[in-house]
């Protein structure tokens, strides 16, 4: 494996991507971005300075307004706005309902297209999103879409809370966002060009990451 690798795992929300990203990463001693912590980041932003998510022309005008730090530790991944720390608020339901009509809004990505190139610099890197290897770095030596049936991902994200929600509910969401997110003109998901399909309905968390791994070794071979 070459230092200056990058790995790009794409998806649909709740196949595994975060969970898998930051395995593999830790398994190879490379570096780990988020890039969906980066759009809901953007939309807390958004949320707390009272601009109407489903106005794309406020959304652009304010896309360049936060400043936006991003841990690449994947034992401890962080991410800051402003210097404040909202690792647990982009997580809340109201961010979760509103990252993917502001991520539809082209100044929005092409602002955060150019910070996580600059994250990705030199490489040695797991990247995750939704237009890595279609877009952000369509160079990665390695490129994964992962996916899985909804009624695993919207189970998978139910075990998640440590409170009582409904996996209907949880699954209508992620399968509103998945349309969102393929639906858009810009950086739709996809699955992009030389990428594995994995799909992980039937595989362990264990597993997955080992199949990527394996991919990654045999990549310099
Ligand atoms: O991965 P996560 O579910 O946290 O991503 C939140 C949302 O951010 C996605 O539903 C999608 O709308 C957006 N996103 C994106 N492009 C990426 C990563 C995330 O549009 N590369």
């Amino acid at each position: 494996m070459s230092s200056d690798v990058v790995v790009a795992v794409d998806g649909t929300s709740g196949s595994g991507k975060s969970s898998t990203s930051r395995g593999v990463a830790t398994r190879l001693g490379l570096r780990y971005l988020d890039t969906g912590a980066m759009f809901r980041a953007l939309t807390w932003w958004m949320l707390e300075h009272g601009i109407d998510v489903h106005d794309s022309q406020a959304v652009a005008a304010h896309a360049g307004d936060p400043f936006i730090e991003s841990g690449t530790d994947p034992h401890a991944p962080s991410i800051h706005v402003d210097g404040i720390d909202v690792a647990g608020p982009i997580r809340s339901e109201e961010v979760t309902a509103a990252v993917s009509p502001v991520s539809t809004v082209p100044a929005v990505r092409q602002r955060l297209l150019e910070l996580q190139r600059a994250i990705i610099g030199t490489g040695g890197i797991v990247v995750e999103g939704r237009d890595i290897g279609s877009v952000v770095w369509p160079q990665a030596q390695v490129k994964i879409y992962m996916s899985a049936d909804a009624e695993a991902r919207a189970a998978r994200r139910t075990a998640e809370h440590d409170h009582l929600v409904d996996v209907q509910a949880t699954k209508d969401v992620l399968l509103m966002r998945d349309r969102i997110d393929s639906g858009r003109s810009t950086a739709p998901l996809t699955r992009a060009d030389g990428a594995v399909h994995l799909d992980t309905t039937h595989y362990t968390l264990d597993e997955v990451i080992e199949m990527i791994v394996g991919l990654v070794q045999g990549e310099s071979e």
